[in-house]
């Protein structure tokens, strides 16, 4: 599959979704994430080489989400992009293991920066689940459209899921109880992240 243009893709849902997610976090938190997100994902788009493999192409486009998202996202995703990229090495094709291992080195980067675990209300939440759900998808045959869009289907599960549980990481965590009851914005855009994998596979 063709990592630069799932680059493109998710900048446009980003875009598109930004004051949705931003709307979202104004309820937990300070109401920039959308925002930040669009910010940084059209840097990404920017930052794509011309002629590159799949892994310098998102070390590129992490190194540019690094620098050009403000707020705790940014390096969170930044950096995973870039792990994901490093991940893939100097193949020149993605198939579907190492587009597996790639989202599995993601979700680990997350973790290592952000030490969330699943159920304190952020991206991992609806990340953790979406990796989950490809490796099955793919330990059952299942071609790379097939693991990917089990995988957006997981993540936005996995943020639906957010609703019900009180915020342990970051600023939601701030408002104790009162986060109870709101969509965590971050996951929201880790499946909308996710999506956009499904629909370049696709
Ligand atoms: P900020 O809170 O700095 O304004 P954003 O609004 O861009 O940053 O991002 C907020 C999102 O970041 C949250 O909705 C949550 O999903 C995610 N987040 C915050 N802290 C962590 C963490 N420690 N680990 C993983 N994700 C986190
Ligand atoms: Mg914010
Ligand atoms: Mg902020």
């Amino acid at each position: 599959m063709n990592l630069l243009e799932w680059v493109r893709r998710a900048a446009e849902m980003i875009a598109a979704e930004a004051e949705r997610l931003s709307r979202l976090d104004a309820a937990i938190g300070d109401g920039d994430h959308g925002h930040n997100l669009d910010r940084g994902f059209a840097a990404a788009v920017e930052a794509l080489p011309e002629n590159a493999t799949p892994g310098r192409a998102l070390v590129l486009a992490g190194r540019a989400i690094v620098s050009r998202t403000g707020g705790v996202s940014g390096p969170l995703y930044g950096m995973a992009v870039r792990r994901a990229g490093k991940e893939l090495g100097d193949a020149t094709e993605v198939d579907a293991a190492g587009l597996g291992a790639a989202l599995r080195a993601a979700l680990e980067c997350v973790q290592e920066l952000g030490e969330a675990e699943e159920g304190e209300k952020t991206m991992v939440d609806a990340l953790a689940p979406a990796v989950a759900a490809y490796e099955q998808a793919l330990a059952a045959g299942g071609d790379l459209a097939a693991c990917a869009r089990a995988a957006a289907d997981a993540a936005e599960r996995g943020a639906q899921a957010t609703v019900p549980m009180q915020a342990r990481k970051g600023r939601a965590s701030y408002l104790g109880r009162r986060s109870i009851g709101h969509l965590d914005p971050g996951a929201v855009s880790t499946a909308l992240l996710i999506r956009a994998l499904a629909d370049v596979a696709s």
